[in-house]
């Protein structure tokens, strides 16, 4: 059969996903971290969101965090995402109650829970992956705990370590809401 365009095209786009995922294996090997504890930040990376994972031996989880920087006189920017790994996480304190409504990717609808506004957090191991749209580059390091996250982040991490520890709270559902019309 001869060759048409799209079989290159498609040839190019197959190599390149094997060499990304060649580097992906080489950094997971230069962390010098289990393969297993890096699951959460392949999908965190891949999907979006915040992910935890759970074998026999490990408990791993990924926050996400999106940081945007806008240049106002250039009118540019771009939205960083960086996404946190804790290996076997402990949470040291949690602080202030936040209602909000919260949708589990295990779930099908939204939920009303409670999160902490800030907690506080460490782990047997730390590392902190950074993706750059503007750069194209995914960046790791490791670093030491223990960490804080107010907001968005800290809700991602008391969500996470519920379901670490199996635990997950049930809320009420927008269904229970009441609507008012106001004037
Ligand atoms: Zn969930």
């Amino acid at each position: 059969m001869e060759s048409t365009e799209y079989d290159i095209l498609n040839y190019d786009k197959l190599k390149k996903q094997l060499s990304f995922n060649f580097a992906e294996n080489k950094a997971i090997n230069d962390l010098n971290i289990k393969p297993d504890a890096f699951i959460p930040v392949l999908f965190s990376l891949k999907f979006g969101g915040d992910w935890s994972f759970k074998t026999s031996e490990l408990e791993a989880m990924a926050v996400k965090e999106k940081i945007t920087r806008y240049n106002e006189n250039t009118g540019e920017g771009y939205t960083l995402e960086r996404v946190t790994l804790f290996v076997n996480p402990c949470l040291i304190s949690n602080e202030g109650k936040v209602l909000r409504l919260e949708k589990c990717g295990a779930k099908n609808e939204r939920e009303l829970v409670e999160r902490p506004f800030r907690v506080k957090l460490d782990a047997e191991d730390i590392v902190q992956a950074e993706l750059n749209p503007k750069i194209m580059e995914i960046s790791l390091k490791r670093i030491k705990g223990p960490l804080s996250f107010s907001g968005s982040a800290a809700y991602g991490v008391s969500h996470e370590i519920e379901h670490l520890a199996g635990c997950e709270r049930t809320g009420k559902f927008l269904w229970e809401f009441k609507y008012r019309v106001q004037g």
